[in-house]
C-alpha cells in the first residue's frame, strides 16, 4: 500500500492543485448538518468525508466503536498515534482513484460524502488547557525595541527556553466566531488614574497552535522522541490581544485579561504526519540550548502563512502580512519539552500557541502592533481609510499552507469579526 503522504496519490474525488485539501492532507474536524448531529470528519477537496458513516458501514474500524459519533476529537486522540496513522492510512485508502471500495459504492458515498457548504464546522476538540508562547526571535526584537531600545532587545532569558504564560481554554473559539471588543483597565500615557473601558488598541497575533493528543504524567519529562508523539496536529490561531490592557496590567505577571476575552482556531487539524515532509531545521541556536532542551532532529516547517484584513464596506480583503513558520527560534517539540520539565503534566486537549510569528522583513510582521510599528505608522487600506489598530466590523483572515510538488498541505482559514463593545 502506499504512503498516505506520497505526492502522486490521486483521489477519485477532484480536487483542485490549490486546494487546501488534497488526499496527502485529511484533516480532521467535527462537523453537523442537516440532521446529523456533531461528528467527526475529514476534509478532502471540496467536501468532509463523515467517519461515522464509514464506521456505521463497517469500513472504518478503529478499535473503538462510536469514537466517530462524539461532538470532539478528544476520544479519538486518546487512541494514540498508532491508531492515528492506520486510520489515516485507511482513509486514504478509501479515497484513492483507484481503489473501488467507496469509489463504486454509490449509495455509501451519498451518505458519507458532503459538500463542505451544507456542513458547519465546530470547535474540534474540547481545549482542556492553553498556553501562549512567544517563539519568534524578529516579533520578540521587534518589541523589545519599541519597548526598550536597540540595545536591550531581547530580554537576558529569551534565548535560553522558551517564554509562555498560561492562558485561558474557556474562550478559544472556532474561525467565523465574532468577537467582541474587550474592556478593561486603560492608563494611556500621561494619565494619573486609569479608567475602565473599552480596548482601544486591539490587535491580532499572527500563530500557527498545536494540540497535544497524548497525556504526560504529573513529574515526568519529556524527551524530544516522546514529546513529538504526543502532538496529534496543528491549526492556525489568532491570539487577539488589547495591547492597552496590557500594558497596564503585565507588570510583573505577564498578560492577563489582555489575552483572555478570545482566541481564534481554525477548524480542521491537520496532522502532525501529513507536515513530514515539510519539516526542515530551524534558524542555529546560539548559545546552545541546555540538555533538556536539546533537539537533534528538524522540528520546524517550511509553512506559508499570510493575514487579510477587510474593513467594513472593504468589497476584498487586503493582505497585510505574508510569512513563514519556518522562522520561529524555538520549536513546537522544544515547548512541549520545556513545559513538561517542571513536572507540569500535559493533557490530551491542550493547546500550545507558537507566538507572534514574525519574520525577518517588514512584510512579515505578524501583528498590527509591529505592522503599525505602536501606533506611528498606520496601515493605508484601499479606499483612504487608515489602521493602527483594529476597529469594530473590520475582518481579519489568516491563512497557511505547505507547498508540494503540484499540491498543497494546508489549514484553510481561521476569520473573526470585532464586535463593538457592550
Ligand atoms: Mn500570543
Amino acid at each position: 500500500m502506499p504512503h498516505p503522504n506520497d505526492p502522486t496519490l490521486r483521489s477519485f474525488i477532484d480536487v483542485d492543485a490549490t486546494s487546501d485539501f488534497p488526499i496527502q492532507n485529511l484533516p480532521y474536524g467535527v462537523f453537523s448538518s442537516n440532521g446529523r448531529a456533531s461528528r467527526v470528519g475529514v476534509a478532502i477537496g471540496d467536501h468532509v468525508l463523515d467517519l461515522c458513516e464509514l464506521e456505521q458501514a463497517g469500513r472504518l474500524d478503529v478499535g473503538d466503536p462510536g469514537v466517530f459519533a462524539r461532538p470532539t476529537l478528544n476520544a479519538f486522540m486518546a487512541l494514540g498515534p498508532t491508531v492515528w496513522s492506520r486510520t489515516r492510512a485507511r482513509i486514504s485508502e478509501l479515497l484513492r482513484h483507484d481503489h473501488p471500495e467507496l469509489r463504486d459504492n454509490s449509495e455509501l458515498r451519498a451518505r458519507a460524502l458532503l459538500s463542505m457548504a451544507d456542513v458547519k464546522l465546530h470547535l474540534p476538540f474540547q481545549v482542556a488547557g492553553y498556553t501562549d508562547f512567544y517563539s519568534s526571535k524578529e516579533h520578540a526584537a521587534n518589541v523589545g525595541v519599541m519597548f526598550r531600545g536597540k540595545d536591550n532587545a531581547l530580554q537576558p532569558n529569551w534565548l535560553h527556553m522558551p517564554i509562555g504564560y498560561n492562558g485561558r481554554a474557556s474562550t478559544v473559539v472556532v474561525s467565523g466566531t465574532k468577537v467582541r471588543r474587550p474592556r478593561g483597565q486603560l492608563k494611556p500615557p500621561g494619565a494619573e488614574v486609569p479608567s475602565f473601558g473599552p480596548c482601544k488598541r486591539l490587535d491580532f497575533e499572527l500563530e500557527m497552535g498545536f494540540v497535544v493528543g497524548q497525556p504526560s504524567k504529573m513529574g515526568e519529562m519529556l524527551t524530544e522522541k516522546q514529546a513529538a508523539e504526543m502532538i496529534f496536529g496543528f491549526m492556525i490561531l489568532n491570539d487577539w490581544s488589547a495591547r492597552d490592557i496590557q500594558q497596564w496590567e503585565y507588570v510583573p505577571l505577564g498578560p492577563f485579561q489582555a489575552k483572555a476575552f478570545a482566541t481564534s482556531i481554525s477548524p480542521w487539524i491537520v496532522t502532525r504526519e501529513a507536515l513530514e515532509p515539510f519539516r526542515m531545521h530551524g534558524p542555529a541556536q546560539n548559545p546552545a540550548p541546555l540538555p533538556y532542551l536539546k533537539q537533534h532532529l528538524p522540528n520546524n516547517y517550511d509553512m506559508q502563512l499570510d493575514v487579510s484584513l477587510r474593513a467594513a464596506g472593504m468589497n476584498e480583503a487586503m493582505r497585510i502580512c505574508r510569512t513563514n513558520f519556518k522562522y520561529m527560534y524555538w520549536s513546537s517539540v522544544q515547548q512541549l519539552m520545556h513545559h513538561a520539565s517542571s513536572g507540569c503534566a500535559m493533557n490530551i486537549g491542550d493547546i500550545l500557541g507558537s507566538g507572534t510569528i514574525s519574520g525577518p522583513d517588514k512584510n512579515s510582521r505578524g501583528s498590527l502592533l509591529e505592522i503599525s510599528w505602536n501606533g506611528t505608522e498606520p496601515v493605508e487600506l484601499p479606499g483612504g481609510a487608515k489602521r493602527t489598530f483594529l476597529e469594530d466590523g473590520d475582518s481579519l483572515v489568516m491563512r497557511g499552507w505547505c507547498q508540494g510538488d503540484g499540491y498543497r498541505v494546508g489549514f484553510g482559514e481561521v476569520e473573526g469579526t470585532i464586535l463593538p463593545a457592550e
